[in-house]
């Protein structure tokens, strides 16, 4: 085993970690935390610390760390074949199994799913069936995709420009021109202080007809959405967000791709966000969840009007033109079964409802009257605590001073892992499914402890 001050240096001098200030922890001025292991909702790392960890590596660990099923049936696929292409009509038995129990779980109307590796590729995969799509009903015009501000479905050249974070566009000369943005559906942060909630849903319907308009409806391919917002702040939609949504996309004839990385396969306490919400996607986007992290593995699931296309397709044009070599990798394939089987026989979807609900209204008692503490918002086992400035005024903290990262990081000295999320001052929390009642409790008080380090 390597000795922790020459991990240290070496990680230092070779390591290009992603979401990293580069400069700074290249000159040591920031810490590096190696993870050497993990069981249940806990990781140690190499110094002996150990973490509740409340945000499930990048809310993908779902099952928790340290599921020997999951090993063992990874183990299995390498010893039995550890790879084969999925080109050509070629496939494993994980691979299709795989695919049936998606199916299987699926929103009804869902046909087939084609399998990536990562969340990013998936949306890749998604955008470029969409243009293929339209080129097959002779709609080369019809190809601009419609994202949200503070939506995220990636960091590639397409996912990233439908990413509505700003971060992930500067200096990267992104968004690209097919993409275009749209209001994020984030009640706390509306501009009109006296909208209620309802009216909020028709202001952001209107405005998507009205960008709709401004371009041409015969020039927008598809609608992306999260049915939570994840990353951009965790911010479940508004009441009748989703019919407002669908309603106009239906009177466009425009598709929607529902992106479940993150609440695909039980996050929100039930198996999708399509269904939790009455959404109707002609496209899903699954990951994390799916084999929760313990491989790489994604995938686009294809709903019946966009699949009767694509076989006209390769009737008039050959086999499709897409492809990597990791499609279906049978190790995560492998890990999938393993994950989704463990996921059923443990009824983590109902522990996930149950401990998630108990989670929200901890965080609600023991905080919705702090002065700091505009808003505390959640769905299952997802729940976010926004810091804000003046509560009465919904005034937010400047953000150079960096509150939402301390406070993460006094909850870090404590013994407890949640996310300062990348724009505002909000703490995320998206634990794993096996997470604990007494756990959560865990979370609240460290919570609670670390906000008032941070803010007295
Ligand atoms: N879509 C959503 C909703 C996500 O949250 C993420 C990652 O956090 C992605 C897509 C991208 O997935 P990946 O990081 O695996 O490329």
């Amino acid at each position: 085993m390597l000795k922790n001050d020459m991990l240290d240096q070496w990680d230092r001098e070779t390591f290009f970690h992603p979401s990293t200030h580069l400069a700074q922890h290249a000159r040591g001025e920031s810490p590096t935390r190696v993870i050497s292991g993990g069981q249940g909702s806990h990781i140690v790392d190499r110094d002996g610390n150990r973490f509740l960890d409340a945000f499930a590596g990048l809310y993908c660990v779902n099952v928790g760390y340290g599921r020997t099923e999951i090993a063992e049936a990874i183990a299995e696929q390498a010893r039995e074949l550890a790879y084969y292409h999925a080109y050509v009509g070629h496939g494993t038995e994980a691979s299709i199994r795989l695919a049936k129990m998606i199916l299987d779980r699926a929103p009804k109307g869902m046909s087939k799913v084609y399998f990536g590796l990562s969340g990013s590729d998936a949306n890749e995969t998604n955008i470029k069936l969409i243009w293929y799509y339209n080129n097959i009903l002779g709609r080369p015009e019809k190809k601009k995709i419609i994202s949200r501000w503070r939506g995220y479905h990636g960091s590639g050249l397409m996912t990233g420009s439908l990413t509505g974070l700003e971060l992930f566009h500067r200096k990267f000369d992104l968004p690209l021109t097919q993409v275009v943005h749209t209001e994020a559906p984030y009640y706390y942060r509306r501009r009109d202080a006296d909208m209620g909630e309802q009216a909020f849903t028709a202001h952001l319907a209107a405005e998507l007809e009205a960008l709709i308009e401004r371009e041409g409806a015969d020039t927008i391919a598809a609608f992306i959405g999260e049915p939570v917002l994840g990353t951009g702040g965790i911010v479940p939609p508004p009441a009748g967000y989703w019919q407002a949504i669908q309603a106009v996309l239906d009177r466009h004839d425009i598709l929607l791709v529902a992106d479940e990385v993150v609440t695909g396969f039980g996050r929100l306490g039930s198996m999708f966000g399509s269904d939790h919400y009455g959404m109707k996607p002609d496209l899903i986007t699954i990951a994390k969840g799916l084999t929760s992290a313990y491989a790489p593995l994604s995938g686009s699931i294809v709903g019946e009007r966009m699949w009767k296309v694509l076989e006209q397709g390769t009737d008039e044009n050959g086999p499709i033109g897409h492809g990597w070599t990791y499609s279906a990798h049978p190790i995560g394939a492998a890990a999938g079964v393993a994950n989704l089987k463990l996921i059923d026989d443990l009824d983590l979807i109902g522990n996930a409802a149950q401990v998630g609900a108990e989670l929200n209204a901890q965080m609600r008692a023991a905080l919705g009257n702090h002065a700091n503490v505009g808003e505390i918002r959640g769905e299952g086992m997802l729940c976010a605590v926004e810091l804000v400035e003046d509560r009465d005024n919904r005034v937010f903290f400047d953000p150079s001073r960096k509150i939402g990262p301390a406070i993460s990081a006094a909850m870090a000295d404590r013994g407890v892992i949640a996310r300062a999320m990348p724009q505002g001052d909000i703490i995320g929390y998206a634990p794993p499914f096996c997470m604990t009642r007494q756990e959560a409790e865990t979370v609240v008080s460290a919570t609670v402890d670390a906000i008032k380090q941070v803010l007295g």
